[in-house]
């Protein structure tokens, strides 16, 4: 007996299958025709592909892994002709932040990244060039865990090696 076809489930069981994607094997690169690539990618997470999201996800995911703040993705968006605001282009991050199309990494109070590389990994910031490093997951061994408070589990642990150039 075959059961019809919810969407409404087609589209939870997709966006599961892109979160487990995302916690630890590689995630399939963009291959072919780019725009066609974004656009299927938004839907997978069940996300309209809007004009805006296509154009900003097409500047994001196009150019492999990367690591961009919102300042950054809106002066290339505005480079490309790309007629977006500044807040939308925050929106669109955190947007894409929660279905785990992005990761998003707090440098510090007024710094934040978001990744293109979904996996679990680590990073240096080099401190004055505003730069961001992948540290691989099995170079950081964290020898000791703290005891989460009472009714917390810890979900993961982001390490940030802050480097600065030799002799300053
Ligand atoms: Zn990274």
């Amino acid at each position: 007996m075959t059961r019809p076809i919810d969407p409404i489930r087609a589209v939870l069981t997709r966006t599961v299958e892109t979160a487990a994607r995302a916690d630890g094997t590689e995630r399939q690169g963009l291959t072919g025709c780019p725009w066609h690539d974004v656009k299927s990618m938004l839907r997978d997470v069940g996300l309209r592909p809007t004009r805006q999201r296509m154009a900003l996800g097409w500047i994001l995911f196009g150019k492999g892994d990367r690591h961009i703040t919102a300042e950054m993705l809106y002066e290339e968006a505005s480079k490309a002709k790309v007629p977006v605001s500044l807040a939308t282009v925050y929106n669109t991050l955190h947007q894409l932040t929660d279905v785990g199309l992005l990761r998003q990494v707090a440098v510090d109070g007024s710094k934040t990244y978001f990744d293109t590389n979904v996996s679990q990994h680590h990073h240096f910031f080099i401190e004055g060039e505003n730069d961001l490093l992948d540290i691989p997951q099995t170079d950081v061994v964290v020898g000791k865990m703290p005891v989460p408070p009472e009714g917390y589990e810890i979900e993961r642990i982001d390490v940030v090696v802050r480097l600065r150039k030799r002799g300053r």
